[in-house]
């Protein structure tokens, strides 16, 4: 092809003219000087061909070495050329290619009311940009990003189109990984919660009449006990098993996490057998896991509940769920709970419950602490109390602290109802000090909250300080859910701080929890508190009676000392000092008083005073 050259230059219409002159010019002077402008016209007009040459080099190597595919086609929409990255991207070359409709690139994924919006937009404003699909010569279908640009003539008629692509397939791949991790869970490569609503919200949609849906919420108990003790890409090893021991339970259901230990099963059946159903589930999911050599037998809490009965829409099942979960782990460990509307109007209650529970400690008037003496086994001496925060409600009476505490817990107030509980105690021990009563340390409760929020060490101190109340004086119990609490962090060196200024500390409700003898070995403590759970069948209960010993005898072994809760018989009494329990505390030597009681007992006492 000849590159065309433009006529709008001075030299070369110099030249021009002088051609003409140097015909007609009589004098060869003359003539000499208007061939020199003519030959300098040609100089000017070759230079100009030349450079347009190699303009036109320049681009066509331009476009052989762009990454993106070209192809021009005429004003029929006949392909004129193509470069060597359509050959690249297409499989084409422009021999196979030359003199076809580029529709013989199609995939047939776009329909005809997608050309004609294409060729309506080209034709109206003589561009067109998108994304389309289309098929390389064996066969498979890629992306592509397309830009199209028609070409005028002077006239205004189109006379090419010049399509630029890119191959996006590459791009759409990552794009889906993306969109993979956005709904996938990538230690179990189940659907996470997201993923999760969306398949519940379709299944939701699709269900036939006849048909419903059961949903089961399960936790596993004391994982983090589990992930302590085996660390944890153990703890990750387990979860992805047993997310695939649910999927392999549930075939044609669906198993996803929600996140942490929190599995979610949802299946379609025509009939409700739910209750059974969860407890397949259960049973399935109770046999032992094996990591690192050891088999792990896991305690589950399970709420569950049915659409459409309890919902038919994906955010009410999935409150629901949660308050059946909760419902369950109110209830104790390895618990299923299948959800009620009275767990609704429960947390109705509960909200009114907390608000006058708020303004009782704005006035402090309805609160009180109760003082339960603790014993010698041996002789019955009275050896320490503990203290346990009472409610009395105006309309309800007395309120049980198993009731409002984990309400407290859960909605923040149990930083400042526990400062209370410090307060008041340490201010009780001051006074009867003051009264010349000998003291026996006063155990307190603490809960996970005032360790994760607020300053409790620093307020703690300052209230000893402030009331001049030896440190010796004060225990601090804490179950093993709140030594547990990942969100207090590494528990270890507060406690061990504690106890170098004299405080001592004791494991509330031992048994109850998972921790583990090598964690139990680490953590700064003095004592131990048996729950009450394994006493109370004693000595008859052939599983409690061997806990019991075993706790005994372990804690002997480790240099702590052992209390026993809730001991309420003679029989108890004895099967424990039997076996060496030292200590202990229940209604068989005195039920929780108010400080008037107790102080009439601590009068019958002598201790020798703490200075
Ligand atoms: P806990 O710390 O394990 O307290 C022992 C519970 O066992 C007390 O129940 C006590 O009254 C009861 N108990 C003691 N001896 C016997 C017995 O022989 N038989 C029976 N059946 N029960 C006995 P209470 O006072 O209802 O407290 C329940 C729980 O509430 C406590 O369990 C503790 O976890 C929590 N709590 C109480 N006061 C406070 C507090 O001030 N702060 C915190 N964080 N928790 C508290
Ligand atoms: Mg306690
Ligand atoms: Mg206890």
């Amino acid at each position: 092809m000849w590159p065309s050259f433009s006529l709008n230059r001075p030299l070369v219409w110099l030249g021009l003219a002088a051609l003409t002159a140097a015909s007609l010019l009589p004098l060869l002077p003359l003539r000499l000087a208007a061939l020199s402008l003519v030959v300098l016209g040609l100089l000017d007009a070759w230079r100009q061909i030349r450079r347009e040459h190699q303009r036109r080099r320049l681009s066509e190597q331009a476009l052989e070495l762009s990454q993106d595919g070209m192809m021009i086609s005429d004003a029929d929409n006949r392909i004129v050329t193509v470069n060597p990255a359509f050959t690249q991207i297409t499989g084409y070359t422009l021999e196979e290619i030359r003199g076809m409709d580029p529709s013989a690139l199609s995939s047939g994924r776009q329909d005809k009311a997608f050309y004609d919006r294409y060729w309506q937009t080209l034709k109206t404003t003589g561009r067109w940009e998108g994304e389309i699909w289309n098929q390389r010569k064996h066969g498979d279908q890629y992306p592509e990003w397309l830009r199209v640009q028609a070409w005028h003539d002077p006239k205004g008629r189109v006379t090419h189109y010049v399509g630029l692509f890119t191959d996006i397939s590459r791009h759409k791949a990552r794009e889906q990984d993306l969109r993979r991790i956005g709904f996938e869970d990538p230690l179990t490569g189940l659907p996470n919660r997201r993923r999760l609503h969306d398949l519940l919200a379709s299944r939701l949609r699709h269900l036939r009449a006849g048909e419903g849906l059961d949903l089961a919420l399960i936790d596993i108990d004391g994982f983090k006990a589990i992930n302590d003790s085996l660390g944890v890409d153990s703890g990750d090893r387990l979860l992805a098993r047993f997310g695939q021991r649910l999927a392999a339970q549930v075939a044609g259901g669906i198993v996803g996490r929600l996140g942490g230990d929190e599995f979610l099963v949802i299946r379609t059946t025509t009939f409700d057998d739910h209750e059974k159903w969860v407890s397949s589930l259960r049973q399935h999911l109770s046999e032992p896991f094996e990591i690192e050599g050891s088999s792990l037998r896991l305690g589950l809490t399970i709420g569950s509940c049915r659409a459409p009965e309890d919902g038919r829409e994906a955010n009410v099942l999935f409150q629901r769920l949660e308050s059946a979960l909760y419902s369950a782990k109110r209830h104790g460990r390895n618990h299923d709970r299948r959800f009620r509307p009275s767990l609704e109007v429960e947390s109705d209650r509960h909200l009114t419950i907390l608000n006058e529970l708020r303004q009782a400690l704005a006035q402090g008037s309805q609160l009180e602490v109760y003082y339960q003496t603790q014993h010698r086994l041996d002789d019955g001496e009275m050896v320490g109390m503990e203290a346990l925060l009472r409610w009395h409600h105006p309309d309800y009476g007395m309120v049980p602290p198993t009731e409002f505490i984990p309400l407290a817990e859960r909605h923040g107030l149990m930083p400042a109802l526990g400062g209370w509980v410090i307060d008041q105690v340490v201010a009780q021990i001051s006074l009867w000090r003051g009264k010349g009563l000998g003291v026996l340390p006063v155990w307190v409760n603490l809960s996970a909250l005032q360790l994760i929020q607020g300053d409790l060490e620093s307020r703690l101190l300052s209230t000893l300080r402030q009331y001049r109340v030896p440190t010796p004086l004060l225990g601090l119990e804490l179950t093993e859910s709140v030594l547990l609490d990942e969100r207090a962090g590494d528990i270890s060196p507060r406690l061990e701080a504690l106890r170098r200024e004299g405080l001592q500390i004791a494991i509330d409700d031992f048994g109850t929890g998972y921790s583990s003898m090598a964690y139990l070995k680490r953590l700064p403590v003095d004592k131990l508190k048996l729950d009450r759970e394994f006493i109370r069948a004693l000595p008859h209960d052939n599983a409690d009676a061997a806990i019991t010993s075993a706790v005994l005898a372990m804690a002997q072994g480790l240099n702590l000392d052992v209390i026993a809760e809730g001991v309420e018989t003679t029989e108890q009494r004895d099967f424990l000092l039997a076996r060496g329990c030292r200590h202990v505390q229940g209604y068989l030597y005195a039920r929780p008083q108010p400080a008037s009681a107790v102080e009439a007992r601590l009068r019958q006492i002598e201790v020798p005073a703490l200075s």
